[in-house]
Order: C-alpha cells, then structure tokens, then sequence
C-alpha cells in the first residue's frame, strides 16, 4: 500500500502590506479548483466583464479622476529621475490612496486627499517629463482643500448637489434635480429606478439625462462589459442564467430601466447555479439624492461545504423554533426555510474592489422585493481573509486571557464566526413572531438594535447546543467556546477601537453587541460566570462558566423576543441605553492605546486573484487561478482595462 505523502503547503498571507489608514490583503478562492472546465471558462469571462467597467466608476467619482489616474500611471512607468527620494515616495503613497479609492476622494470619509509632496516638486516632475502644461489644469483640484472637498455632502442646509464632488451632474441644483426626479402624484404599479442610470446635465438652459449605454454615454466601457457577457452566454450554468444574462445585455444596449427590473426579477429567482454574478449600476450611496447607481460587480461560486451547513439548519428550522427559550406565545408554528447563498468571492470590481462588502442583498427596487423578494448572498471567503488577517495582527494576543483562548480561537474562531452568521442570517431573523396588531414600528429607534440582537442571542444559545454536533455542522463544544471568548472580548473591548475617546455608541450592531456581553456579564457576575481581571495594567474579560453563560444568552433572548413580539417600547429603550450605549471611559482609553500600539489601521480592501486561460489550437482546455501579492502591480495592471 501506499503511503499518501504529507504535502507541506506555506500557510498563506493574507495581508500584503499597509499605507496611511488602509491594509491590503487578499482572497482565496478554493472552490474555484473543484469547478468543472466549463465552469471555469464561465469565471473567466465573467471575471473580464466585472473588469472591464472600472474606468465608468471612475469617472462617476469625480470629473478628474481618470486623468489624474492615467498621470499617476505614466509617472510610474515612465519617470527616469530619483525615485529613492522621500518626494517620490509620499507620491506613491499618493497614488495608492487613489487607486484604492478609485478616485481623489477617501473611499469611506469621501475627504479629498492631499498629497504628501509639494507643488514645485510636482511641476518638476511634469517638466522632467515633457509635460508642464498639465500643472495648471490639475494644481486646483489636487492641491487646493477647498476645492471639490467632498465627494458626498449630506448636510442639511447646503445645496447637496453643488456641494458634491461626484460627477453625476452636471451644472444642475438640487432643486432641479429633485423636480426633476419628483414621483408622479398617482403611485405606479412597477415603478422604475427613475434617474439611476444617467448623467444629468444641463445645457442651454435645458435639463437632459445623458443615458449609461452601448452608444450612450460611458459606450466603450459597456461595449467591452457586454462583448465579454456574450462570450459567457454559453458557459452559463442553466437556461435561466442564460436568459439573465441576455437581458442584462439588453439593457446594456438600451439603458431602459424596465429592462433592468426584468434582469433583476430573473436574477433573483436563480438560486441553482453554483455560479453567480452582480454586473451593473446598483448601489445609489454615491449620490446625495440616492438616484444615480455606481457600477459595480462581483463574481462568486457556491462554497459547497457552506451550504451543506446552511442546508441542515433550513432543514430544521423548526426544531429550533420549537426548542427556543422563549414563551410559546411568541413562536411561529410553521417556519419557511431562508436559505442564504454561501459563497466565495472569484473576482471583484468596480464599486466592490478594492474595498468590498462582506454580503449583498438584492435587488434594491422596494416593489420588486415586496413581490418577489431578494437573494441574499454572503461572501464567505472574504470574512475568512478579515478573520485571519486579524488574527495575523496581533490583536487576537493582545486581547485574549490565556493561552488556552488563543488556541481555541486559531484552531475554531473561522468556523465559529461563520457558523454564527449562519444561525443569525438563515435562523434567527426569521424565528419568533409578533403579537396581533403589533408591527414593528413600536419600538421606533431602538427596533434594528433589538432586532439584531435577537438573531445574535438565537445564533449564541444555538451554537452551544449539542444538536449541532449532531447534526455534523461543528466537529465539538469547543467551536462554541471559541465564539463566546470571541463574542465577549469583541462586546465588551475589541470594538471600542472603532469608537472615538469620549463619543458614545451609535451603531446599532455595535449597541446590540455591548448589550448582550454587558448584560451577562453583570447578571452572571455574583456566580462568577465571565471574571474581569487586571494584569499588568491590562484588563481582560475571562468566561469561568460557558454553561451558565449559554443559560444567561437564553434568559435574554426570551426578554428581547417579548420586548419586540409585545411592541414594548420602554423596556427596549431601558435595556439599550442601560447596556449599550455609555462607555466606561477608562476602559476605552486603555483599549485605544493597546490597539495603537499594534499599529493596526482601520480600513481594509484586496488584490483580485488572475484567472489565465490555457489555450490549444484556439480552444481553451484549462483557465489557471494566481494569487498575485502587490496591490501596486495590480493596478498598474489594470490601467490596460
Ligand atoms: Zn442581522
């Protein structure tokens, strides 16, 4: 018999490296190995398509953008001075910040970037290379802070539309725009997403809408997206996605939005292929007025395992409705499995790349999701790259007790946090049910905190639940007790770092969080359930009785569930701004400093994986996955788009 050989396999690295307030890290993509040929090409071609419609966010991002982009481009390539001073340096830096923010403005503040090095050095630059007449045209916008500050100004009291950065207008107010957009005064059936795929501009004194199209506006990009869309169309995964497809195709060539309401309706109702794709003009955060869409897409493959794991719960679902700890009153008595898409990332784009989201639900058209619903999609193998790469950081030591805690949460923290999410997405929304006459709006401001709450407290008491060894999604306990260490440390600590000295919290998942772990906490605290120690200064949290603590997670989960099935407003604001609001202003001090000492910087995004075909007598027999590992590099390459 033979032996199987231990292959040695170098761990991966997830973060590539840090500048300003930005860490890089990358995906991998293992389902991408198990997929057959066919599906392979699929990923290729779709990966081109989500490729080929950066330049279009660009230019939806600010009107200078793309021009300062392709100098940046050049001054890389081509420069033959020093490129060792600390002037060239801080322009690098420079253009990083904007190749990461696709565009001169910081992707999550929207603050305008200023260069590092100065406007001599610059115009130097420019003369060295044969071009000082661009000094003029560019020295405004990138030097000048007061000049198109902002990307997105939401301020009441200004005219947002003026006050704005963004390049969705053109020489049009605000109040234009929005008699402009005004709904009809008889509410449509089907409405369509009035404004959401033009420019609007106005032109001797007339408004009109300069249409995203092949032919329209932004009409070599588009023609480059839907070239690679038509050569997908066979490698599709059914007849549907291929009808999908087509349809996007067509409103690609048309920009008519009913087009892209059908698209979005098909889109939806696929759930089959181990292939998905987003491709088009979707998210509005861009514009102030919430009407016009940046471009964006990402390309995903089912992670089988995951949906193995999402399968067994929908599955039984109503088990778990029945065993919950909370008063039959408030159970439903038939529940309806919602199966959320587990998947891993294979490409990202526009909007999506490099910072992306970690799950998407869509589509955004109110009246679709009320007729038809949504597809929900979570991208499995980017929360893995986060966990990771934190785990890589030095937090993780920093803040966990013991070494005990360190090693249940490297060998089971992954798998911890993603079964969590598993339980909170598919399970814990969707379980309880209200009173009669009771809806939601009862409990006004603190509704989304209690809500998630309550899908955290089902995924806590669940997880450490012998069922679920049963069932085989988790291989022990001892994955539950690594998401409670994780859970506490993160409620009661680890997500102050996010938080400025002095300010309270805001966020409603960051409320619900600190509710929870201060709430067992104090209640199990004369029983010495979770013990607060000080060592050498620092304070850490210490869970003494994971079985009484799963106890405590029950007892609040039943409070919440009435809270919210009874409407009673006064007992969730008495329990929010009791628990998960104020901070203990030492402690936050303390977290502060242990994190700044770590070096750890808040933002993060990623370098896309390369897909190469293999070609043989003009047939693809083979499409080979890369893991390249510099962000300059990818970007560079993908001026060529
Ligand atoms: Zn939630």
């Amino acid at each position: 018999m033979i032996q199987k050989q231990e292959e040695h396999k170098p761990e991966f690295e997830y973060l590539t490296e840090q500048f300003d307030d930005i860490r890089i890290l990358r995906y991998q993509v293992p389902a991408f190995e198990s997929l057959t040929l066919r599906e392979k090409i699929f990923v290729y071609y779709l990966s081109e398509a989500a490729l080929a419609g950066r330049d279009i966010l660009w230019d939806q991002n600010n009107c200078y953008n793309l021009q300062i982009r392709r100098l940046l481009e050049r001054i890389i390539r081509e420069y033959k001075g020093d490129r060792n001073t600390a002037e060239f340096q801080e322009l690098l830096v420079y253009a990083k910040k904007v190749f990461f923010a696709n565009g001169i403005h910081h992707h999550y503040s929207m603050d305008k970037f200023l260069p590092a090095f100065s406007r001599a050095y610059f115009r130097d630059i420019l003369i060295e290379m044969g071009i000082p007449e661009v000094f003029e045209d560019l020295e405004r916008v990138m030097f000048d802070p007061d000049y198109m500050a902002k990307r997105v100004v939401l301020d009441e009291g200004k005219d947002l539309i003026r006050a704005s950065a963004n390049h969705y207008y053109v020489n049009v107010t605000q109040a234009e725009v929005e008699a402009f957009y005004r709904s009809p005064a008889v509410p449509e059936e089907c409405p369509v997403s009035r404004g959401l795929n033009s420019t609007l501009v106005k032109e001797n004194g007339e408004l009109k809408e300069l249409v995203w199209k092949v032919g329209g506006k932004y009409s070599a990009e588009l023609s480059r997206v839907v070239g690679w869309l038509e050569k997908a169309i066979p490698y599709a995964c059914n007849e549907r996605q291929q009808n999908v497809i087509r349809l996007l195709i067509d409103y690609y060539k048309t920009g008519n939005l009913k087009l892209f309401d059908e698209y979005s309706i098909e889109w939806l109702q696929e759930v089959e292929a181990p292939i998905d794709f987003i491709n088009g003009f979707i998210e509005v955060y861009g514009d102030p007025l919430a009407y016009k869409a940046s471009w964006e897409s990402v390309v995903e493959i089912v992670d089988r395992e995951a949906g193995e794991r999402t399968r067994k719960l929908a599955e039984n679902a109503l088990w778990f409705e029945q065993q919950a700890p909370i008063d039959e009153r408030f159970k439903k008595t038939e529940v309806k499995g919602v199966v959320a898409r587990v998947m891993q990332v294979a490409m990202l784009g526009g909007d999506c790349h490099p910072a992306t989201p970690i799950g998407i639900n869509l589509p955004n058209a109110e009246w679709i999701r009320e007729r038809y619903g949504s597809k929900s999609v979570t991208l499995d193998n980017i929360t893995c790259a986060y966990d990771q790469a934190a785990r890589d950081s030095g937090g993780l030591d920093e803040f966990a007790a013991s070494e005990e805690e360190i090693r249940l949460a490297r060998e089971y923290g992954s798998l911890g946090s993603s079964v969590h999410t598993d339980l909170h997405e598919c399970l814990g929304h969707g379980s309880g049910k209200m009173l009669p006459g009771i809806t939601t709006e009862a409990l006004r401001n603190y509704y989304s905190t209690i809500e998630e709450a309550r899908a955290d407290l089902f995924a806590l008491y669940y997880i450490m639940d012998p069922k679920l060894v049963e069932l085989g999604i988790l291989p022990s306990a001892d994955v539950a007790r690594a998401e409670y260490n994780s859970y506490i440390r993160n409620g009661l600590m680890v997500q102050l770092t996010r938080v400025k000295l002095g300010d309270r919290l805001e966020e409603s998942h960051m409320r619900n969080r600190q509710t929870i772990a201060a709430w067992v906490y104090e209640k199990g605290k004369d029983r010495g359930v979770i013990e607060r120690l000080e060592k050498d200064g620092k304070t850490f949290f210490v869970i003494r009785d994971f079985e009484t603590l799963r106890t405590l997670f029950g007892d609040l989960l039943a409070e919440v569930q009435r809270i919210k099935s009874e409407g009673d407003y006064e007992a969730a604001r008495r329990l929010i701004e009791t628990y998960g609001v104020n901070i203990d202003r030492r402690l936050h001090e303390e977290v502060l400093k242990r994190y700044e000492r770590l070096g750890i910087v808040p933002y993060a995004g990623f370098i896309n994986p390369v897909y190469t075909p293999v070609e043989e007598n003009g047939q693809i027999v083979d499409v080979r996955i890369a893991y390249p590992a510099d962000f300059l590099t990818q970007m560079m390459e993908y001026a060529g788009y």
